[in-house]
């Protein structure tokens, strides 16, 4: 097997502040021998647990990459103990050209683990992940939004897992990030960074955020606050944890029914908002077609009770794209 080509500019075991790259060696047509430099920071103070937080694994998702550019201006070194490795934008490529996928090999970083140290430059930077800076990791956090084409209630996530103890640690540590909303998660899709951490018994936080492609100060808020609240849950951030203004609601996505799908393609007509209360059978959005005026609009109603967790933007949607995602509140 061919060794992973990243090398990381930074020393791992080194105490204080590190600024530097994972450096990619990537030749093509605008630069022969020509690198990807990857962004990295680590804080470390003596020893404790380590913690790995990530932002952009989807390269159009914002409030990962702001609230870590901005942690990477700490200086206050003797507030931690233990390390914290942070790297703001995962699929560095994709984030440069802000788009969900890789520009250079159309991946998905999430949706490629364990990665593959001989394949192209988004498998080998997941494989750098699985074999290099997880197995040193205790706690992982990875914040996503929905990027250009979903907007999300802001919570953060854990997964049902097979380890129940896990699952709780899990759980715990999501509920410590503190944002508005709360989410045990059950995803069946396969190459997932997140099931990749925890199939190595780590702790793993996921989020999601907002989206659209943008953020809003208030989003950004709650990703600042969700990072320095993770870490001063694992006991590696020195501080008191601030707490969601308005709590933390639960909510749970146990039915298939969760998710709305268009069955055509056309202009949405919305009817709800964003964390939005709705009934089963309540009008959610019409559909109207583009091709030609007078027709009328298809309906989309809500399959279960429950609050609009997500929603699709921009405005015009093709078949089989996600409409709604409608969560239960669990009370
Ligand atoms: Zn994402």
């Amino acid at each position: 097997m061919r060794k992973n080509p990243i090398s990381a500019s930074i020393d791992f075991e080194q105490d204080g502040i590190q600024h530097g790259f994972l450096k990619l060696p990537y030749s093509r047509n605008d630069s022969a021998w020509g690198a990807i430099m990857i962004p990295i920071v680590q804080f470390k103070c003596g020893n404790g647990p380590t913690a790995l937080i990530t932002g952009a694994n989807h390269g159009d998702e914002y409030e990962g990459p702001v609230a870590l550019y901005n942690f990477a201006l700490r200086q206050d070194i003797e507030q931690f103990s233990g390390r914290v490795i942070v790297i703001p934008a995962m699929n560095y490529p994709a984030f440069l050209s802000a788009t969900r996928v890789s520009p250079i090999d159309n991946l998905n970083m999430n949706r490629i683990f364990p990665g593959r140290a001989d394949g192209s430059v988004t498998q080998q930077i997941a494989d750098y992940f699985s074999n290099t800076l997880l197995p040193m990791t205790d706690y992982v956090l990875d914040i996503h939004s929905g990027g250009k084409t979903l907007d999300f209630l802001p919570f953060a996530a854990y997964h049902s897992l097979p380890d129940r103890e896990q699952e709780a640690r899990c759980a715990a540590a999501a509920r410590a990030f503190s944002a508005p909303y709360f989410i045990k998660l059950v995803e069946d899709t396969g190459g997932m960074y997140d099931h990749q951490v925890e199939s190595m018994g780590k702790v793993f936080v996921s989020t999601e955020l907002g989206g659209s492609g943008t953020t809003s100060p208030n989003s950004i808020a709650i990703a600042k606050r969700g990072v320095d609240n993770f870490l001063i849950h694992a006991g590696i951030l020195n501080g008191e944890s601030i707490e969601s203004p308005d709590g933390s609601i639960e909510l749970d996505m146990n039915a298939g029914e969760s998710y709305l799908l268009a069955q055509h393609n056309g202009l949405v007509d919305p009817f709800v908002n964003l964390g939005d209360h709705v009934k089963k059978g309540d009008l959610l959005a019409r559909v109207h077609s583009t091709e030609r005026t007078g027709e009328k609009p298809f309906e989309y109603f809500a399959p279960r009770d429950g609050v609009i967790l997500t929603r699709h933007v921009p405005s015009l949607i093709k078949i089989g794209d996600c409409v709604f995602v409608i969560a239960e509140v669990v009370e």
